[in-house]
């Protein structure tokens, strides 16, 4: 499931190619996945993409956003002017977009599981109003990432890094990940951590976003940015690898029912 490394890289692609253009046509092959509402509005201008935890929102203009959750195997493709869309890109269309310009974005899913809704800005905010901190703003202080923590003593830290309510955008990639690099093993409680422990861990779990970003994201499975695979898979240190960066074999246990990488001897 792509989460905010993938997230942010499809947002900044989606902003360079669809903000101060229209979207003039709109063809819904799947309902169930994309609302039908938004045939209704079109031609409509598209005034702005960003992100909040793994949803994009795509800003359109007279205060109407489209929500858009990607889930498993959402991804989409662009298709400039004069150009045809490929076999490979028809695959698991659930809507097309034709713009101003004469381009087209598509949008697909492979599985079905993803969501883009047409909604207003009462209802954006409701849909987003219990999401935690982004781990990457200015705003998310150190101190800030203490005082959390210090609230939930009794919680497991990986389960805690994956809710979605106490930090946004973290999935089961990234949690594993920032563990690994702070040297934190993945079933300790946060009231067991250290000082030292709680920093290193708010370090590390920025930089790896960091970093993810600049590759845009990890191709593992099934996912795509517009201009192809992402490139963190190369610096994966545990998800899904058999060794840890020192040649360590790793194990892997269920956590909260996810799969869950470690090294027993660099995380303690
Ligand atoms: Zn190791």
């Amino acid at each position: 499931m792509p989460e905010l490394p993938e997230v942010e890289t499809l947002v900044q692609q989606l902003k360079r190619r669809l903000v101060g253009k229209k979207i003039v046509e709109v063809k819904i092959v799947n309902s169930k996945v994309v609302d039908n509402k938004i045939k209704k509005i079109v031609p409509v201008k598209v005034i702005g993409v960003r992100r909040r935890a793994k949803s994009i929102i795509i800003e359109l203009e007279k205060g109407q956003f489209l929500l858009v959750h990607l889930r498993m195997s959402g991804h989409f493709h662009y298709i400039p002017k004069g150009k045809t869309i490929e076999a490979d890109y028809q695959r698991f269309i659930v809507a097309e977009f034709k713009l101003s310009d004469g381009s087209i974005l598509t949008h697909n899913s492979i599985r079905m599981f993803g969501s883009m809704k047409l909604v207003s800005k009462k209802h954006l905010d409701l849909a987003l109003e219990r999401l935690g901190p982004e781990p990457l703003s200015r705003e998310f202080s150190l101190s800030q990432f203490k005082e959390m923590i210090s609230r939930k003593k009794k919680a497991n830290v990986k389960t805690v890094l994956l809710d979605q309510q106490f930090i946004a955008g973290i999935g089961n990639i990234y949690a594993q990940e920032a563990l690994y690099h702070a040297g934190i093993d993945p079933r300790r409680k946060l009231g067991e951590l250290s000082t030292l422990e709680v920093e290193k861990l708010y370090k590390e779990m920025r930089r790896v976003l960091v970093l993810a970003i600049k590759k845009k994201g990890t191709t593992i499975e099934s996912y795509l940015h517009i201009e192809g695979v992402g490139g963190f898979q190369k610096h994966l240190a545990v998800y899904h690898c058999q060794k840890c960066p020192r040649g360590h074999r790793l194990k892997n246990l269920k956590l909260g029912g996810r799969s869950t990488y470690y090294c027993s001897k660099c995380q303690k």
